[in-house]
């Protein structure tokens, strides 16, 4: 079923568009940066959709082009440098890069709404935080100001903030780092959006506070049906929470599947690295099997597969010709022309032959 976009641009808020087909589509796209060395291709030909009530992990390195993609769905990628060189986002059938600036912002924190990975950084450090999560109701409700502080107490409960009554006037820095975070996961909630989107929302909290934020995040998305769209480099942090994975490099999805068959059956060699490179409880082994190399340039990509100078399984063909994403077994898709052998375990690099 296709969804025709109406000729007049949408109100905001929620019940503004159809809901009809997935809730986020992005669809071949394409994203440059125009720098002094030349265009450095961020993301080349970028497909996945969302549905409502489901959790997409966009994982990949630095330079993977994750963040890029975050910013370009929320309409905050800077531009120039940034320049969309082709595609389409589309939020509930409209396509968001069609819309003027002014209705890509009123659509912010409505509709779709982001984290970011330094609490600190996003929140106003001379503010008190109850008033900044309030501040969201004011504006987007016109609500009062004594209704407003109230709902900032009641959220603020709803992340987990002990004793809100007490601490809605505290400032930011009197904040823990998870602390901070869940207050900015309840102002990005506040509106309830339909998308959330969280760029690396723990990396900069310890193990154990990852856990618990990463289950608030989604315990929120399953109570207000939202799609949420995990951007991360560490395979480890989404294992519980996301229903399916798009592994990024060098701004292609190398290989997209629901969480299960990537965890059992890789299909490309950068996953399997992936994997690899993470701890295990269930082995003595304490040193780590990094991926060798670096992520290519993004002014001056490999011909064929972008991932050939690390790939030990590289042949010619590799090196000369692009692999296209194509199915492996139902929704599990790679980029690697070797994807059914790496997939089955049948493909072996010159030191797994010889153990
Ligand atoms: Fe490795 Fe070749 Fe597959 Fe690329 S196409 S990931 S170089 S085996």
């Amino acid at each position: 079923m296709t969804t025709t976009p109406p000729s007049t641009p949408p109100a905001s808020g929620p019940g503004a568009f159809a809901s009809s087909g997935p809730l986020l589509e992005v669809k071949d796209l394409h994203v440059e940066f125009r720098t002094k060395s030349g265009v450095a291709q961020a993301i080349n030909g970028l497909n996945f959709s969302l549905e409502a009530g489901e959790t997409l992990a966009i994982l990949g390195e630095s330079g993977s082009g994750k963040s890029v993609t975050a910013q370009t769905i929320m309409g905050i990628l800077d531009m120039p440098p940034g320049h969309i060189a082709g595609g389409e986002i589309r939020y509930r059938g409209q396509d968001l890069l069609a819309m003027k600036p002014e209705q890509r912002r009123l659509l912010r924190g409505v509709n779709i709404s982001m984290i970011f990975q330094d609490a600190l950084s996003s929140l106003n450090p001379v503010l008190p935080v109850g008033w900044q999560i309030a501040e969201m109701f004011r504006v987007h409700q016109k609500m009062k100001r004594k209704a407003a502080r109230e709902r900032a107490i009641g959220l603020m409960k709803r992340v987990g903030i002990p004793a809100p009554e007490q601490r809605v006037g505290d400032y930011p820095h009197q904040f823990s780092g998870g602390m901070r975070q869940r207050i900015m996961i309840a102002m990005a909630i506040a509106l309830e959006p339909d998308v959330l989107i969280a760029d690396e929302p723990t990396t900069a909290l310890d193990v154990t506070v990852q856990a618990q934020v990463m289950r608030l995040l989604k315990d929120l998305q399953t109570e207000n049906n939202m799609g949420l769209i995990l951007i991360t480099h560490d395979l480890g942090v989404v294992a519980d929470v996301a229903d399916k994975i798009a592994v990024m490099y060098a701004g292609r999805v190398m290989e997209a599947s629901d969480v299960y068959e990537i965890y059992a059956k890789p299909g490309h060699p950068y996953t399997k690295g992936l994997l690899e490179s993470l701890p295990r409880l269930d082995s003595a082994e304490t040193r780590l099997n990094a991926i060798p190399g670096l992520p290519p340039s993004l002014t001056d990509m490999p011909t064929g597969c972008p991932f050939s100078p690390r790939c030990p399984y590289a042949t010619d063909l590799c090196r000369n010709e692009l692999p296209e994403l194509l199915p492996i077994v139902g929704q599990h898709t790679s980029a690697c022309h070797y994807r059914d052998d790496i997939y089955h375990g049948r493909l072996q690099t010159p030191e797994e032959a010889q153990t």
